[in-house]
């Protein structure tokens, strides 16, 4: 199926006997995923490949997951082509628990980490950082959006450096304020550039050879909650301390396919599932031409409006998190409301930003969208 095709779903009107029982899903995570995988999802719990088994009670260590994991990382690989010397790992503890395992390994006592700060979850991973305490080294605020409300996305000159940075950290999306960066920061030569795609992974191509490591939480883009994929440079890998507990080693999962204890073996097969999903549908040019459509019918709805007024700057805008708002509180409310009430749900915006938040990630279907420009129309007639 390609991703442009639309599962039986109605335009503007409310889902009963439609044909499904599914309703538009704009959560921004977990979030919807592509029926067919889930389809298939359904017989695989049951039995699957054959092996009288279903996925959720596979031995971690047998060959049927051997198989998962070989393929999950090939079809990974594939789609990015990512360069050899780059390690796939399947870790645990959401992105959040990057936020301590980046300078537990890399932000040796005595050196400095550089964090550029655009958003919700980039603030977290610098405060997180900044907590590391004696044994570790210290975090430099690089830049910060903050004083605009995190609505835009900093010029290279606007980034201040710390001397040697050990590593450098950004978020390439922030999913609640809706804004994304359409190029890589510059970074001094030869430090490593690391980046939490979470909410935008595999969206569009992707450089990897730009990054010494790209990590994102699978329950945007890339399947269910319970792993958090981490794309790392072999010398990066080498380069992390010795000196913590082995689990919070990045080499430790380096050997058999990040099975050092039992890994999340469900989320990596469903991960798997949608990295063949994304291959079958064009792969990931496909996925931005996509995206970018799907986007567009939403900010061309504001772009031409005096009612809705969009929180990111038009050059920052993100293609998955689209954040705006109409005149007033009351009005976003019922805005939610009403778009509900037609098979429309998750619209609501994040309390920093108030308003709403559509959120519509690869396996968000164009026909979504359409529904909700139009409704969109129809609700600033009604109420503009
Ligand atoms: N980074 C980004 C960009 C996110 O959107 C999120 C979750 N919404 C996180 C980090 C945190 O992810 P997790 O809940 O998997 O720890």
């Amino acid at each position: 199926m390609s991703p442009t095709a639309a599962p039986a779903a109605p335009t503007t009107k409310a889902p009963a006997g439609g044909g499904t029982d599914r309703v538009f899903n704009f959560s921004a995570g977990p979030g919807c995923l592509p029926e067919e995988v889930l389809k298939q999802v359904q017989q695989d719990v049951w039995n699957i490949g054959g092996s009288g088994i279903g996925i959720l009670e596979h031995s971690h260590r047998g060959k049927v997951v051997d198989k998962i994991f070989e393929e999950c990382e090939a079809d990974i690989r594939k789609l990015a082509n990512i360069p050899a010397n780059y390690k796939i790992l399947y870790l645990t503890g959401g992105a959040s628990a990057q936020n301590h395992m980046i300078p537990m390994n890399f932000m040796p006592v005595g050196s400095t980490a550089d964090y550029i700060v655009t958003g919700h979850w980039s603030q977290k991973t610098y405060e997180q950082a900044m907590k590391m305490g004696p044994h570790f080294g210290k975090a430099h605020l690089a830049a910060t959006t903050k004083d605009q409300n995190h609505s835009s996305i900093p010029a290279d000159d606007q980034i201040k450096y710390s001397a040697a940075p050990a590593y450098v950290h950004y978020c390439s999306n922030n999913t609640l304020y809706g804004t994304e960066w359409f190029r890589v920061p510059k970074s001094p030569a030869g430090c490593p550039l690391i980046c939490d795609a979470s909410s935008h992974f595999y969206s569009r191509p992707i450089d990897l050879s730009k990054y010494a490591m790209v990590y994102a939480g699978a329950q945007k883009n890339m399947g269910p909650a319970g792993v958090t994929l981490c794309i790392i440079r072999d010398d990066l890998i080498e380069r992390g301390s010795k000196e913590i507990p082995e689990l919070l080693q990045y080499r430790s999962f380096v050997p058999e396919f990040s099975r050092p204890n039992t890994p999340p073996v469900f989320a990596v097969y469903v991960m798997g599932q949608i990295a063949k999903w994304i291959t079958r549908s064009g792969g990931l040019t496909a996925m931005q031409k996509h995206n970018e459509g799907k986007a567009k019918l939403i900010y061309d709805v504001i772009d031409g409006s005096k009612f809705y007024k969009g929180h990111a700057k038009p050059e920052a805008r993100s293609l998955m998190n689209l954040t705006f708002r109409t005149p007033n509180e009351k009005l976003d409310d019922l805005f939610v409301t009403e778009a509900k009430k037609l098979g429309m749900d998750g619209l609501k915006g994040h309390r920093a930003t108030g308003g709403m938040r559509a959120s519509i990630y690869n396996a968000f279907p164009r026909a979504g969208c359409e529904a909700l420009a139009a409704f969109m129309k129809d609700f600033e007639k009604k109420n503009g």
